[in-house]
């Protein structure tokens, strides 16, 4: 058991001052500090720094490690163009992708106080890096294949890779199942693994709508991405029906990621059927695409990151500045409570963990934070943490610290 004793803790009540967290491997108690020292004389008590906020361990929902080499080789400013990049230097990417790289890229996540990712894997080269860091991964084994005469031999291999990832498997490391797309999966494929995830209860994503490009194409059969899935696939028709592709989800909970040129009947039926949405504004801004209206979304929210393929870092407070400059609507203090909730207790309740919260019970996963002096009023902690926070000071994940 250990305490932990800071200026102020993010509770569900807002910002908790002078106070302690008494833990083990869970939050065993919350109380003012005077309190706890008196009570439990013989614990040891880790001080925070002046002006220090205990947070709930953050949560990045969505992150393709598998392309962390990537710095000037994919094109940015139009989606079409940019997947016509990826595909081009797919290979080289994922060669350049050693576990060092991967490795890097998750001490970096650490550093910025991530404890829990959700990582899309495509083709399980990075299933023993996520196996290996201390963080808690929910490892989204990804399926894609528009053409269904390979439909066989993508779902054996998706199998042989869940059944690898079940190997795994402990409290830190979440077999799952991810979709890529309505575009780029064809409909019988998806129903198949949507139903799978169903029956073997695991967590499921898919990336919706990301584009409008990837609109004009399954709505209409035109556009500039079906010109280019025509000539570098054969593509005849969309692989996906909007309205079919979401309803193929119907009965299972799923994290759609982007979501921004989905229609307000589209956000309804997600809200409605219990879904959520990643928001990964770095990425939208760099593909060309136009910003979630999040003012206008029902959905429980989270912000990501999305993978080094789509952004130059992989630091949580880079992609809230971004959050809080890109959606420039509305209260300021709202939007950053908004914020920090959408990376904790929001993202948390998304991937089904006993995290994300600091109440009595949940996981001991800390994110300390040090602001640069004393805040002038509990309101402003929010913003002052997204503007002026690079690292985390100190990081925590089942009670050992890490940072
Ligand atoms: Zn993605």
């Amino acid at each position: 058991m250990r305490i932990l004793i800071a200026d102020y803790i993010y509770t569900s009540s807002g910002y908790l001052e002078n106070s302690a967290i008494l833990f083990n491997e869970k939050i065993l108690e919350i109380a003012d500090a005077k309190t706890m020292i008196e009570k439990y004389s013989d614990v040891i008590i880790d001080f925070c720094e002046p002006h220090s906020v205990i947070y709930p361990g953050f949560i990045n929902t969505h992150v393709h490690l598998e392309f962390s080499s990537n710095k000037t080789q994919l094109k940015y400013g139009n989606f079409t163009n940019w997947l016509k990049s990826v595909i081009q230097n797919r290979v080289e990417l994922m060669s350049d992708c050693s576990d060092w790289i991967m490795r890097q890229s998750c001490d970096n996540m650490l550093k910025s106080g991530i404890t829990t990712f959700g990582a899309i894997s495509s083709n399980g080269i990075d299933i023993k890096t996520c196996y290996e860091v201390p963080q808690r991964v929910v490892f989204f084994n990804e399926v894609i294949g528009s053409n269904e005469d390979f439909n066989e031999n993508i779902y054996s291999d998706f199998i042989h890779r869940i059944d690898l990832g079940n190997s795994y498997k402990n409290d830190t490391f979440i077999p799952a199942v991810a979709l890529h797309s309505p575009y780029s999966v064809n409909n019988e494929l998806a129903k198949k693994v949507v139903n799978f995830a169903k029956e073997s209860n695991l967590l499921i994503t898919s990336h919706l709508l990301e584009s409008k490009s990837e609109r004009e194409w399954l709505e209409d059969e035109k556009g500039e991405l079906g010109n280019f899935l025509k000539e570098s696939f054969g593509a005849t028709k969309p692989a996906n029906i909007i309205n079919e592709y979401i309803s193929l989800f119907d009965e299972i909970k799923t994290h759609f990621v982007h979501a921004v040129y989905a229609t307000k009947d589209e956000l309804e039926m997600l809200y409605e059927k219990g879904h959520s949405i990643a928001h990964c504004p770095r990425s939208n801004r760099l593909l060309g695409c136009d910003r979630l209206e999040i003012e206008n979304i029902k959905c429980p929210i989270s912000i990501a990151t999305d993978g080094l393929s789509s952004n130059w870092s992989l630091n949580i407070f880079d992609e809230l500045r971004a959050a809080l400059m890109l959606q420039n609507r509305g209260d300021l203090e709202l939007l950053s409570d908004y914020l920090i909730n959408s990376i904790t207790s929001n993202a948390a309740e998304i991937l089904n963990l006993n995290c994300g919260i600091l109440a009595t019970g949940k996981d001991a996963d800390f994110a300390i934070v040090r602001l640069p002096d004393k805040p002038s009023s509990a309101e402003t902690i929010s913003y002052l943490t997204i503007l002026h926070t690079t690292n985390a000071s100190m990081v925590y994940i089942k009670g050992e610290r890490y940072v």
